[in-house]
């Protein structure tokens, strides 16, 4: 099995994407979000971007740092760098909006549910 196949195979068993539902898109609202990636690897897009293939790229991207970092450094570094830096300097949003006009590797629309 090449790595590629098996980072494939490892996202596939992570990475859960679904569209918000009722409770889910009024904390998205509240947020001021349209995407929410959490550490244990669901994706809640909002039902109005659900359909949104840039979107699902940029959460996919933190699906990767998340994987790449393991969940409990990712969770504390974003909040960390969201505290001191805010959102857009944010370095895990910056390498993500830099990336997002490609899948990162492993992951592609097949694991959108
Ligand atoms: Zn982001």
């Amino acid at each position: 099995m090449t790595s590629r196949s098996l980072a494939t195979m490892e996202s596939s068993i992570f990475a859960r994407f679904k569209t918000a539902n009722s409770i889910e898109t009024w904390i998205l609202n509240r947020l001021g979000m349209i995407g929410l990636t959490m550490p244990w690897g669901t994706v809640y897009l909002h039902p109005d971007h659900a359909t949104d293939e840039h979107l699902w790229r940029h959460e996919a991207w933190h699906l990767h740092q998340i994987v790449r970092d393991g969940p409990l450094t990712f969770s504390v570094r974003y909040l960390w760098h969201l505290a001191i830096s805010g959102y857009r300097a944010n370095p895990y949003e910056i390498e993500a909006y830099a990336n997002d006009h490609s899948w990162p590797p492993g992951y592609g629309p097949e694991q959108l549910i």
